[in-house]
């Protein structure tokens, strides 16, 4: 078992921007999520760039999400394995904050949620797996990287299980990869491209827990601005688009999650 990191404390929410941001929720009829790891921080499942992030404990975690170290190296892809079974989405559940997007979306209010997190975890709170844009993939899946081979994670799981540390694709000998996007893979086009137009069609964007770094995904949230969206911004620390956000709001999410979208 990987040990769990405790959350990182968030500074407390501020009361009048949580109630600026509830009215904005309740008159908004297209709102666009994006998510980044720090939503699932209270589900157990530690981030990468937080205090206790996976890469600021251990800088050299990084090399395994690196596709340029994973398809060279078979040690990588060993301990790339092992870490996929020990990862702890397997056993997370949602938290507060992802129930109160599912409750945003039986509100009818909720356009597309836009995720990096690789947990399954917006689908397991209740969202329709369809709204869920998932641009960095999911851990659930397994696919070759050298034919179209995808299958679900057990199927290799059980393989590893079995002795296998590094099972290749069993219909073209290939690398099997966990379906996500390494740094240095390219993202899928269409996935990213309806990310975009969500981003332009939404009245209000809704920024969670991401220190909006990673691109091309993290450009989501000035286009929809750019298209006349509010923009709001729930994160514990600053992001470089806070001065263009019409409210930021550094409090933990699984308090303020429920508090701005009437769960
Ligand atoms: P990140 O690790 O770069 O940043 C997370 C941010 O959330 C940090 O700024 C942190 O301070 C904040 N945060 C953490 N817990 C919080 C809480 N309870 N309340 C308020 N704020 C909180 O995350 P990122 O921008 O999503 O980028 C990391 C990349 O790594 C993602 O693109 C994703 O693909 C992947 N990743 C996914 C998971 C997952 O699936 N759960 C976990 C780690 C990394
Ligand atoms: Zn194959």
């Amino acid at each position: 078992m990987i040990p769990v990191p405790a959350v990182p404390p968030a500074p407390p929410a501020d009361a009048a921007a949580i109630e600026r941001v509830r009215r904005w929720i309740d008159a908004a009829s297209k709102v666009t999520v994006l998510t980044g790891a720090g939503i699932s921080t209270e589900s157990g499942i530690p981030d990468f760039r937080g205090p206790q992030g996976v890469w600021t404990t251990n800088p050299k975690a990084e090399k395994l999400s690196d596709i340029r170290y994973y398809v060279a190296d078979p040690e990588v892809r060993r301990l790339a394995w092992q870490s996929r079974l020990a990862h702890p989405a397997w056993t997370a559940q949602p938290n507060r904050g992802h129930r109160a997007l599912a409750t945003l979306e039986t509100r009818g209010k909720l356009h597309a949620l836009i995720t990096q997190n690789i947990d399954g975890l917006h689908q397991k709170a209740g969202n329709t797996p369809g709204r869920v844009i998932e641009v960095h993939g999911t851990v659930l899946f397994v696919a070759c990287l050298d034919c179209d081979w995808r299958g679900p994670m057990e199927r290799v799981a059980a393989r590893l299980h079995a002795g296998e540390a590094d099972p290749p694709c069993s219909e073209c000998g290939g690398i099997l990869k966990s379906d996500t996007i390494s740094f240095g893979q390219s993202l899928k086009p269409g996935v990213i491209e309806r990310a975009m137009r969500c981003a332009q069609e939404c009245d209000l964007m809704l920024a969670v827990g991401s220190t909006l770094q990673v691109y091309p995904v993290a450009s989501v949230v000035p286009l929809s601005k750019r298209f006349d969206a509010k923009l709001v911004i729930v994160n514990a620390q600053p992001t470089p688009f806070d001065d263009i956000a019409d409210a930021v709001i550094a409090g933990s999410i699984g308090e303020v999650l429920p508090a701005i979208c009437g769960a």
